[in-house]
């Protein structure tokens, strides 16, 4: 997902997630990104008049033709992801309130 695509994600996602609390409509800033991956995005939106989290997830629909040629060497042998559960994201995001940012030091402790 590259930036535009992420800038025109967050612009959509204002008018379609309001707080599951209050109906407060998300404003830029009370948006935050946990992160994407090739298709999807993880957004937590946070609701300054009820105090209320809201953890976004995003699938984008690529817009590419549904359909893909069969290469002749045969099915990829790349492994089938498992799809991500909510306990990992739960995990990503109680992660990501702590992290200092500092990857040199995450990176290292292996
Ligand atoms: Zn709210």
């Amino acid at each position: 997902m590259n930036f535009s695509e992420l800038k025109r994600l967050l612009k959509e996602l204002k008018s379609v997630a309001p707080c599951r609390e209050c109906g407060h409509i998300f404003e830029d800033t009370e948006i935050n990104v946990v992160g994407t991956l090739h298709d999807q995005g993880f957004f937590v939106g946070h609701c300054p008049v009820c105090q209320h989290d809201l953890l976004i997830n995003v699938h984008v629909q690529a817009r590419r033709p549904a359909h893909r040629s069969i290469s002749k060497r045969g099915p990829s042998n790349s492994p089938s992801l498992k799809p991500i559960t909510q306990n990992e994201i739960l995990d990503l995001c109680n992660f990501l309130k702590d992290f200092n940012g500092d990857f040199s030091s995450l990176f290292s402790k292996q």
